[in-house]
């Protein structure tokens, strides 16, 4: 049996280049740039309840990691390193080899080092703090939304959605749909460049981890106001489209999670320099709503009425 030390020593000690002090002594040294902020957030994905636990090692690796990047992202900072908690229940190490790989590949991807973390016995989990480094000032936050700004989202949203949904055999796709799908939901790209480019742009900017209507609801909640979307202008996934008359499928586009899109508001004499960054990075940057004085969200269909109030979404605890 190979000791917890052996365990680190094989899959988690690659070599560090940005860290004064990495894996292997009793904390991390970290050279932080002068004059930025550090952000740092935490994220635990459970067996079970955050991915199938026969989920494939590879891919809770990758987005294990990548989930904690996306809310570097979010709030317009550049990750830079990582700590993990993993409590694995026995020493499988073919499994940790694949696991091993697939959150290298993603921190390699993003220029993020592993520089720490622990290794204990227990049901399957891992819990990752990412650290990213921000221009003091310009982080962008949930709480700084203003009355008049556009809300945007990035990228195509519900695929991931989409894919859980064939997963748990609720529906059947082609093979070709369901690869996409799989690949959303097991191996998203967190949008780091977006969320640097929009330093000094945006107001206000939040991942899209539980859905759009429940993380657009934490920027009206923060900042104290209101929001009115139009459901035509939502950019479904293509793989969703022709779903969209059926009210699951609607669900997956304004409810389901994972999709790991930004959205963001801006005030309306931005717009240009947004279609500008989408061009520059070649994603697409789509204005769905604005934000409103009146507290409260509103889905309007094309003829202006409205056709949800509630925000629904993932909740732990439901
Ligand atoms: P300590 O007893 O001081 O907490 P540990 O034995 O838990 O030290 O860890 C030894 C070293 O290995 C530390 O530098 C720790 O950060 C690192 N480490 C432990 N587990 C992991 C892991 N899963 N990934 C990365 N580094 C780890
Ligand atoms: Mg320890």
């Amino acid at each position: 049996m190979p000791s917890e030390f052996d365990l680190i020593q094989r899959y988690f000690s690659r070599a560090t280049r940005n860290a004064t002090l990495g894996v292997g002594d009793d904390a991390a040294l970290l050279p932080v740039s002068p004059g930025t902020e550090l952000a740092v957030s935490t994220d635990t994905l459970v067996a079970g309840r955050h991915f199938f636990a026969d989920a494939d090692p590879y891919g809770v690796g990758w987005k294990s990691l990548a989930v904690n990047i996306s809310d570097m992202a979010a709030m317009g900072a550049q990750p830079r390193w990582a700590l993990l908690a993993i409590t694995l229940p026995q020493a499988d190490e073919i499994w940790l080899q694949e696991f091993s790989k697939g959150f290298y590949t993603c921190a390699e991807a993003q220029g993020v080092e592993l520089v720490g973390g622990d290794t204990t016995s227990g049901a399957l989990a891992c819990s990752i703090t990412i650290l990213g480094e921000v221009p003091a000032g310009v982080a962008l936050r949930r709480d700084t939304a203003k009355n008049g700004d556009d809300i945007w989202v990035s990228g195509w949203l519900g695929a991931a959605a989409l894919g859980l949904t064939a997963l748990q055999g609720k529906i059947t796709l082609p093979a070709d749909a369901l690869a996409m799908c799989r690949a959303a939901l097991d191996r998203p790209v967190p949008r780091v460049e977006l969320g640097i480019a929009l330093r000094n742009v945006a107001h206000a900017t939040i991942d899209i981890s539980d859905g759009l209507l429940a993380d657009l609801g934490h920027i009206l909640e923060r900042s104290q106001l209101g929001a009115e979307l139009l459901f035509d202008e939502l950019p479904a996934h293509p793989t969703l489209t022709h779903f969209l008359d059926q009210p699951w499928a609607r669900n997956c586009l304004l409810a389901g999670g994972d999709d790991y899109e930004l959205c963001f508001t801006a005030p309306p004499h931005r717009r240009g320099e947004i279609t500008a960054i989408g061009d520059r990075l070649q994603l697409a940057l789509t204005r769905i709503g604005s934000i409103k004085k009146i507290p409260g969200l509103q889905v309007l269909d094309g003829a202006g009425q409205t056709i949800i109030i509630d925000k629904s979404g993932y909740d732990h605890f439901a």
